[in-house]
């Protein structure tokens, strides 16, 4: 059965301590789980779910595809001028909070904040 972990470092789709003898996996009521992976996460804690061989297969799958969309889009960040990274919102705390905000790529973010607390 699913259960919840207090809070952790683990991340979605990481796979914690093996399961105890006899749960069975959370998608077939039929088969016995053999490991545990995270679900849903935030501050509060993680989701654990229990999973079968198959199950676990198939999640670390959809997990790596998810990852790895994740790690490929990059955007266009309005400091350096090009694609980057991880972009979002950021204001230059330079500018203070008046500042307006900019599509910053991840090392562009580095940079600004290294600069300012130099
Ligand atoms: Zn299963
Ligand atoms: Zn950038």
């Amino acid at each position: 059965m699913a259960y919840t972990i207090g809070p952790s470092s683990y991340k979605p789709g990481d796979f914690i301590h093996p399961p105890r003898e006899g749960d069975v996996c959370d998608f077939h009521s039929q088969v016995e789980s053999v490991a545990d992976i995270v679900g849903e996460t935030d501050s509060m804690g993680s989701e654990v779910m229990q999973v079968c061989e198959e199950c676990r297969e198939r999640i670390s799958h959809h997990v790596k595809e998810y990852q790895a969309d994740n790690a490929i889009a990059a955007k266009y960040c309005e400091i350096h001028k090009g694609m980057g990274t991880d972009v979002r919102q950021f204001r230059d705390p330079e500018e203070g909070s008046h500042g307006r905000f900019y599509d910053t790529c991840k090392d562009c973010r580095k940079k600004i904040v290294d600069a300012f607390l130099d």
